[in-house]
This record gives structure tokens, C-alpha cells and sequence, in this order.
């Protein structure tokens, strides 16, 4: 029966940095996937040029841009391999990369760069990989080979089992729900899921004079939850056919709890009342021509609809409606009847609980040389390479504790 010192189940940004550097110890290593394409995510990830960290990440603050049980957790891995770790990666491997905005580090040229340079690493360091190959059960073995692998190529033992086997986002590129069986198969516990970075669907009449915006894009600020634990972001808010996308929306979906109400602010550069007033005093343009300076004509026109006081010229307007049509503009209140969910989610959140793992190792606390790294963790990222960035921080924590049997 073929032995390794390290078997990792799935072989997405996690699982490979991982094998590569434990490889690069000196440990025998065995990577495992179900899927027949190597890293599918990572080649799919930022508009495929793979957004592969965030520039902006501070070792000490960075569990800010995360969320989860106990985000904190993360600080930890995030302190011992830092965005510029990887870049100094990234820049070894002559790929060239540019940052877009707000810290987000993007490949110039292709996701398939940042493969490439971590399946060199896997071979370089020796790695075995079994690709496509489905693994059927997990048993527990004895002291020098802690698991026993039952897989469609055999049954094989390791001293270590990492599990790697990311979240439940985009199930027809291979996600599935093996790691969170694996925990509680050896006792963990495992938050409850959801997608996370997602797309958010709206129904019903409130929604009906905004379904025909689909396709177009505004800056916006977006709130959610009670005043004080709430939570805002800035960025573009995209119309789409059955509802709400676009950065500062996918954002916000990651704490979104159904039936939780939104408040959008569509001119968070502009005091829109006082700007109104001006206009009252200036101007006879028909409302929705004033509203179209500072907005998509289209949706100026579908706003104005919403009342017949806003739909004459701006100086025939009484004060009272004015202050009204501010007051929507700045505090857009509407209620999502669901997400797009994992078909078009970029991660899951919740995951094996953080209580059960060491920090430092990753390791599970009640169960010695069982690992778990990546997204399958009840750590999620903010959009902007938090993701990826989480995926090698964990990735290289757990490979630094990871130990061959003692001789
Ligand atoms: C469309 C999209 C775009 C994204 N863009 C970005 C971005 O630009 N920047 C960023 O930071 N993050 C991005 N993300 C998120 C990022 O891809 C993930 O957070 C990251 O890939 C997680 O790494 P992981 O190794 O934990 O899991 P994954 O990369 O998902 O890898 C898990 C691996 O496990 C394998 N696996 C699953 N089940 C089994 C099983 N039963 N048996 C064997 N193998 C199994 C899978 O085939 C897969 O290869 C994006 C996600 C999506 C979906």
C-alpha cells in the first residue's frame, strides 16, 4: 500500500501552495482531485487574470477584510505570509502584474500564470498528483499512518491529511461538500453555510420599474444591518435582469441575512437635498432632466416614476417633495427576496469552525495530523484577492507544522 508522509484533498489555490511547500520540506507528498482540470477557480478568478492578493492586506489589521465566527482567527497565518510573500513569488517567476484599484493585484496577462508557477512548485518539490480521482472514504490508521485514503487508484496511507477542499461555490466546476463530512466524520464542527460574494435576486412590484435597467452601472454606497453592527460598502452597484450585482453589491451579500432590508445611497458624492434646492432656484428643467446630471438617464426617468410630484419642472416642486425624493435617493430601502446562490457565488461562508483548529498549525485540535486550509474554513474574504490571499496564509501555516512520522 503506497505511503506519504502528506495526502491534501483538492488541488485548488490552497491545496497546491500547500503540497509545494511541503514538498520543498522534504515530506512525500500525495495532492488529490475529483476534478480533471487542475485549479478550475484560480483560472476562472478575476475575470480570468486571477486577483491573487490585495496589496492593502496590514499583517495586523487584516482580519478586518474577513468574516466568520471569529475572524481573528485568520490573524495569525495572515501575519506569517503577507501579500508581498507572495508577490515576491509572483516577481520570481518573472509575471508580470498591475494593481487595479483598491490594493487588488491582477496577472497582466493570464490566471494561467499563477497555475503554472504552482504546479512548477509541485513538481519542482516532487509532489504526486492524482488527477482526476475521487477519494470514497477516509478511515482513521495507526500511529505512523494516521489515515487510510480509499480512492478510485487505490488505497493509500499518510501520516497527514490536509483537507483543501474549498467551499460549495460553482458545483459544475467541482465543489462539493467533502470537507465539512470529513470534520464531522472525526468529531469537528462546521458553521452553517451560504454564499457569500454572490449576485442578489429581487421580486414583486417594488421591483417591477427597475427590472428593465438591467445592464446598467452607478457608484453607490450600500449599508446593511442595525446602525451599530452594520456594515457599508463603496463601489459600482450593476442592474441585472433578476436584480442587484456589481462590486459594492457582492460585498454587502456576504452579510446579508435573509430578509434583512438594504439602504443604498445612489449619490453618496453629492448633498442631494441641498443640490436640489439649487436647482429649485435655478432651473425649470423637468425633474428627471436635473436628476439625469448626476445619474443614468434611465434610471433618472424609472425614479421620477415612482411619484407624480417628481415628474414636472423642479421649480414648480413643493419643498416637501423634494426633501422626499432626497430622502429615497440618499436611503434607497429595498429587501432582496434571495441570492443567485452557489451557481454564481465566488465563496462560501462558514465552514469548519475556527474553535476546533489551531491557529498557528491549522491543525484540528482533537484529531493529530488532521489539517484543514482554504476556503473550506469558516474564513471569507472581502472581493479584492482577500480570498486568494487567505488560501496561501493558511496554506503556509499548516505546511510549516506539517511533520513526517518520527523514525
Ligand atoms: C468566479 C470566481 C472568481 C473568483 N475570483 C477571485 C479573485 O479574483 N480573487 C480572490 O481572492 N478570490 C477569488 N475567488 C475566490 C477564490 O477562488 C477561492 O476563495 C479560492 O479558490 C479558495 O481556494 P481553496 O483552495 O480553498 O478552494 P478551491 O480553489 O475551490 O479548490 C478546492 C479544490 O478541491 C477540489 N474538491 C472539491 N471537492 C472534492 C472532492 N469531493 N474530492 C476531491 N477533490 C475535491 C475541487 O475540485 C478544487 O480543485 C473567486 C471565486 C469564483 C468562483
Amino acid at each position: 500500500m503506497p505511503y506519504f508522509d502528506v495526502a491534501i484533498v483538492g488541488a485548488g489555490a490552497a491545496g497546491l501552495f500547500c503540497a509545494a511547500q511541503a514538498g520543498q520540506r522534504g515530506l512525500k507528498v500525495l495532492l488529490l482531485d475529483h476534478a480533471s482540470r487542475v485549479a478550475e477557480k484560480i483560472r476562472i478568478s478575476g475575470g480570468g487574470r486571477c486577483n491573487f492578493t490585495n496589496r492593502h492586506l496590514d499583517s495586523r489589521t487584516g482580519h478586518q477584510h474577513y468574516l466568520g465566527q471569529n475572524p481573528q482567527f485568520a490573524r495569525s497565518a495572515l501575519s506569517r505570509f503577507t501579500p508581498q510573500n507572495f508577490i515576491a513569488l509572483v516577481q520570481q517567476n518573472g509575471i508580470a502584474f498591475h494593481e487595479k484599484h483598491k490594493g487588488q493585484l491582477f496577472a497582466d496577462h493570464s490566471a494561467q500564470d499563477i497555475i503554472a508557477m504552482l504546479l512548477d512548485a509541485c513538481d519542482l518539490a516532487g509532489v504526486q498528483r492524482w488527477q482526476p480521482c475521487t477519494i470514497e472514504k477516509i478511515e482513521a490508521g495507526n500511529t505512523a499512518s494516521r489515515y487510510r485514503l480509499h480512492t478510485a487508484r487505490g488505497i493509500v496511507q499518510a501520516h497527514n491529511l490536509v483537507v483543501a477542499t474549498g467551499g460549495l461555490s460553482i458545483p459544475k466546476i467541482g465543489a462539493t461538500d467533502l470537507g465539512y463530512r470529513i470534520a464531522k466524520q472525526f468529531g469537528l464542527p462546521v458553521t452553517a453555510q451560504r454564499p457569500g460574494l454572490v449576485p442578489l435576486r429581487f421580486a414583486g412590484e417594488d421591483w417591477a420599474p427597475y427590472a428593465s435597467l438591467a445592464g446598467l452601472a452607478l457608484p453607490v454606497r450600500i449599508h446593511t444591518g442595525a446602525k451599530k453592527q452594520g456594515i457599508a460598502f463603496d463601489g459600482d452597484l450593476l442592474f441585472t435582469h433578476r436584480g442587484l450585482s456589481g462590486p459594492a453589491i457582492l460585498q454587502i451579500s456576504s452579510y446579508w441575512q435573509p430578509g434583512q432590508r438594504l439602504r443604498i445611497d445612489l449619490l453618496p458624492q453629492l448633498d442631494v437635498a441641498a443640490a436640489l434646492q439649487e436647482a429649485k432656484a435655478t432651473s425649470k428643467k423637468l425633474l428627471p432632466n436635473v436628476l439625469a446630471q448626476w445619474l443614468p438617464t434611465r434610471l433618472a426617468d424609472a425614479w421620477c416614476q415612482r411619484h407624480s410630484a417628481w415628474q414636472g419642472p423642479v421649480n414648480q416642486c413643493s419643498d416637501k417633495a423634494l426633501a422626499q425624493l432626497a430622502d429615497t435617493l440618499s436611503g434607497w430601502q429595498l429587501t432582496p427576496s434571495g441570492t443567485e446562490g452557489y451557481a454564481k457565488a465566488e465563496v462560501t461562508v462558514g465552514g469548519i469552525d475556527t474553535r476546533a483548529l489551531s491557529q498557528q498549525s491549522m491543525e484540528a485540535k482533537n484529531q493529530p495530523g488532521l489539517f484543514f486550509i482554504g476556503e473550506v474554513v469558516d474564513i471569507t474574504g472581502w472581493l479584492g484577492g482577500y480570498n486568494f490571499q487567505w488560501a496561501w496564509a493558511s496554506a503556509h501555516a499548516c505546511a510549516q507544522a506539517l511533520e513526517a512520522p518520527p523514525t
